[in-house]
Parts: C-alpha cells; sequence; structure tokens
C-alpha cells in the first residue's frame, strides 16, 4: 500500500532521514550542553559534537574547518552573505549583481539594500534558465562588491555555470557568493575547484532537521570578511553569535555524510525515476518541460500543461500526490512564478505548470502511481473543457 498523498516536493522540504535522527536524539537528553561552556564535560561533549559535524558539512562542500559558519538555514545565511558584504566592503563600493531567478532570500534581500542606497544589477536568464555570461561581465562596474548567483534553481533545478561565473568574478576581483541549497547534497560541488568565497546550505534540503544551515565563508585566496548581522556572544567567529543549536548541527553533519556517501547511487536512481515521469508525462499533447535539459538537478522536472490551470490540476489529485505549482500564494492572489516568467512563459502557461521534485525515499511504484493521477487528470481537465 501506498502512504497519500506520495510526496514529491523534495525541492520544498524534506524529511529527516532516520540515521539523522538517531544521531541527534541524545543531544536532547542525556548530553544537553552547551557548546560554549568551558568549564565542565557537559560543555566539552557538545562543543566536541559540534565540531564533528562542522567536518560532515566542510567535507560535503570541500571547504576548512574553520570557514563553516552555523546559521539558522539558508535565508539566515543568505541575508549574512550579502548584507555582511555590503556592509563591510561600503569602502570599496555599492554594487551588487544577481538574477532575477533566484530564490527570495536573495532577491529580497537585495531588494532590501535597494532601498538602502545599493546599486543592484538584476541579470535576465534565456529561455531555460542560464544567465549569459556576456551580460554579467558586462554588467560589472568599478564599485561592484558582489556577484551573487545561485547554484540550482529551486523551480526548475536548473544548474547555472558556475566555474565561468567564479572565473569572471575573480578576473575582476569580486566576491562570489553561490546560494547552494538545492545543489549541496544532491551533486558534487567543491568550493576550491568552482571557485567560490561564499556558499549557503540548508541541513532540511538534504533530509537534515529544519532550522540549522550554515554559510562556508573562504579563508584566503582571498580571504573573506563579513559584518556580523547578530551579535552578542561572539559564536562562530562572531560572525554569528547565539548559543548553538547543539542537535540540529549533529545532524546537519550527520545528513552532510549520508549524502556524500550516497550521492552517486542516489543521483542515478532519482534520475532514472525522474525521467520515466517526464517522459510518461510529456507524452501527452501540449506538455513542455522547463528549463535546460542538459544543465539541471537530478530529481526536478517542472511541467507546463497547456490550457490547464495548474492550481485545478492540483485539485484533481491533491488527495493522493504532494507537489508545486508555478503559482505562488500571496496575500491577495495567485502570482505566477517568476521564475518561470523570466524564462519567457507568459501568465497563463506559468498558471499551467508544475514541479515534481523526487527525492531518497521515491520509489517506482510512487512514480507509477503518480503518472496515472497526473494522465488521468490532464485528460479528464482536457475532455472537460468546451471548446
Ligand atoms: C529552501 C531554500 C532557501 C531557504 O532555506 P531555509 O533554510 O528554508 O531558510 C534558500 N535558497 C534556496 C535556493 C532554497 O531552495
Amino acid at each position: 500500500m501506498l502512504k497519500l498523498p506520495v510526496y514529491l516536493d523534495h525541492n520544498a522540504t524534506t524529511p529527516c532521514d532516520p540515521q539523522v535522527v538517531q544521531a541527534m536524539l541524545p543531544f536532547f537528553t542525556e548530553m544537553f550542553g552547551n557548546a560554549a561552556s568551558r568549564t565542565h564535560l557537559y560543555g566539552w561533549q557538545a562543543e566536541e559534537a559540534v565540531e564533528y559535524a562542522r567536518e560532515q558539512v566542510a567535507a560535503l562542500i570541500g571547504a576548512g574547518l574553520k570557514e563553516v559558519i552555523f546559521t539558522s538555514g539558508a535565508t539566515e545565511a543568505d541575508n549574512l552573505a550579502i548584507k555582511g558584504v555590503f556592509s563591510m566592503y561600503a569602502g570599496k563600493g555599492d554594487h551588487i549583481i544577481t538574477v532575477s531567478t533566484e530564490h527570495k532570500a536573495v532577491l529580497d534581500t537585495c531588494k532590501h539594500l535597494e532601498k538602502m542606497g545599493a546599486a543592484i544589477t538584476w541579470l535576465t536568464v534565456d529561455n531555460e534558465g542560464l544567465i549569459d555570461l556576456q551580460e554579467l561581465e558586462a554588467a560589472i562596474r568599478p564599485t561592484t562588491v558582489l556577484i551573487a548567483v545561485m547554484y540550482a534553481n529551486n523551480e526548475t533545478g536548473v544548474v547555472q555555470p558556475i566555474r565561468a561565473i567564479s572565473a569572471i568574478a575573480k578576473k575582476h576581483g569580486i566576491i562570489f557568493f553561490c546560494d547552494a541549497t538545492q545543489a549541496a547534497g544532491k551533486i558534487p560541488l567543491n568550493v576550491i575547484d568552482d571557485g567560490i568565497d561564499l556558499l549557503s546550505l540548508s541541513a532540511h534540503k538534504l533530509y537534515g532537521p529544519k532550522g540549522i544551515g550554515a554559510l562556508y565563508v573562504r579563508r584566503k585566496d582571498p580571504r573573506v570578511k563579513l559584518t556580523a548581522l547578530l551579535h552578542g556572544g561572539g559564536h562562530e567567529r562572531g560572525i554569528r553569535s547565539g548559543t548553538l543549536n547543539v542537535p540540529g548541527i549533529v545532524g546537519f553533519g550527520k545528513a552532510c555524510s549520508l549524502c556524500m556517501e550516497n550521492m552517486e547511487q542516489e543521483s542515478k536512481r532519482t534520475g532514472a525515476l525522474r525521467d520515466k515521469l517526464e517522459n510518461a508525462l510529456s507524452i501527452m499533447e501540449d506538455v513542455m518541460m522547463n528549463g535546460s535539459r542538459l544543465h539541471r538537478l537530478p530529481n526536478t522536472t517542472n511541467l507546463s500543461f497547456k490550457n490547464i490551470d495548474g492550481q485545478a490540476l492540483m485539485l484533481h489529485f491533491n488527495k493522493d500526490l504532494a507537489v508545486s505549482s508555478g503559482s505562488a500564494c500571496t496575500s491577495a492572489s495567485m502570482e505566477p512564478s517568476y521564475v518561470l516568467k523570466a524564462m519567457g512563459l507568459d501568465d497563463e502557461l506559468a498558471h499551467s505548470s508544475l514541479r515534481f521534485s523526487l527525492g531518497r525515499f521515491t520509489t517506482e511504484e510512487e512514480i507509477g502511481f503518480a503518472i496515472e493521477r497526473v494522465s488521468d487528470a490532464v485528460q479528464q481537465l482536457r475532455a472537460a473543457r468546451v471548446f
């Protein structure tokens, strides 16, 4: 028996791996110490566990131990990276280059800085969701302090040409920040090889707990300095004060090491299931895949079902499938996805889109079931349509 609804929304969040939960449990009870307590065993145990987890997180991204700063998640890490650079390097300039398809945590942080006087260049993307490297280089000014481009997009899974972007940033001596929340744990990435200076990631997108994440801050070639957002006890090298979330950090570390161990076979397996789903649904008339076929995550497919409202489609199989639509609920109405619109989809097509994101525990049986339910719903809605 399938557990319903079948969960195909792993880019929104993932369940904790049971091994992650097991690793965390002792740190709620017997080993409850404050990692900053230097005077007794409870504190030492907590600190040791935090440093072990820091190694596990660092290993996933190829970072050094001292370069990993724990935060409450990727939203905070994104804010810390962007505001921290903007404030620290105010003497150099006030210009930031980013992309219109970034996550809200990056977009809205840049919009906020724009109100505070920053100059922001919003790069566009082509119909595959990719940025233009010439447009990027042409946007650079003497006052540019930061280039912020995500590794992989949360809605489409499209992976940007990270190494080419970092080469341009390096050539002009500009700090490169990369939101790698969707890529980390799914595809190999390495801050040295990829030339990334600041990188954010989040535990709950890679089978760890919610409310914990990290910012990688490069320590040499170049040494990146940040102004802190939170002041207090001087935790995390003074960059992020606040008592450490020890159980969360332990779970995050375990989750990273599980991702490292399983990445190759897991991406092959979810990739094959994703392709099966995508191919079966694309056979139907007027179904289009959004984003680069070549440069994307193995677990994600974003499909437009022409002439069908995505919301109506979801209502048809809501009890059976948990997926995301190409529309976002704002306080007043349904807004078409800004990511799909930036790729050239009109409002109607954006509204007719669904994102399917698979994960570690997605089964062949679940994908077979999803294909049936979506195909049925599409056929029913199309048949009911009066022309
Ligand atoms: C989920 C996500 C975030 C936000 O992460 P939180 O840890 O939930 O704050 C930021 N960027 C991207 C690309 C994401 O997918």
